[in-house]
């Protein structure tokens, strides 16, 4: 663990919004459509998961280090296809992220989930020291859905645990709720 100073150096000198600020842009202006562009690719991502019958959600991480942001690393969910319970979308992504960097530390990057990611994913994001998290449904939709959630949300575990990730909850919120009924209608997959 770094001291407080050290991290919030750290995350200053990046430059990124604060979620304050972040949260004022979210659906309008340029950070608005910037965060919209990112999800459309996890979006796309998780689609991708749905035809090859996985479960329904996708998660890119986006580094920060030019302007316009750069796509790092992208998955959707491969629970069935691994047989790995943990093999969610935001873990493969963070997998694959620090496999591409050759470092266990993302910081400078931003992660963007079409769910709101679950506490195991939380936690790996934290592991990682990626900066935000971005995600467009909630825990309670993917409950609705079928699958056994945890029922905490990333706000609480990350106030609970002194998390610095920051968070951005409703990014293309309907769109990721849709996923769900996509999945459903493609009844190539089931809730676990
Ligand atoms: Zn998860």
């Amino acid at each position: 663990m770094l001291p407080d100073n050290e991290a919030q150096g750290r995350l200053g000198a990046l430059g990124s919004p604060s979620l304050h600020e972040h949260k004022r842009d979210a659906g309008h202006g340029r950070a608005g459509a910037r965060a919209n562009h990112w999800m459309e690719q996890a979006i796309a991502t998780a689609r991708a998961g749905i035809a090859a019958g996985q479960s329904p959600f996708g998660a890119v991480i986006v580094a920060q280090e030019v302007a316009q942001g750069r796509v790092v690393a992208a998955s959707h969910n491969q629970v069935w296809a691994t047989l790995d319970p943990t093999a969610h979308a935001e873990v493969g992504a963070i997998r694959l992220a620090a496999a591409k960097r050759q470092n266990i530390d993302l910081s400078g990057c931003v992660i963007y989930s079409t769910c709101e990611p679950c506490p195991m994913c939380m936690a790996a994001i934290h592991w990682a020291r990626i900066d935000a998290v971005v995600y467009g449904a909630s825990i309670a939709d993917a409950a609705a859905a079928g699958f056994n959630e945890l029922r905490v949300p990333a706000q609480t575990l990350i106030e609970q645990g002194g998390s610095r990730v920051r968070l951005e909850g409703g990014c293309l919120a309907e769109v990721c709720r849709g996923l769900f009924d996509e999945w459903r209608a493609a009844e190539r997959g089931r809730a676990y």
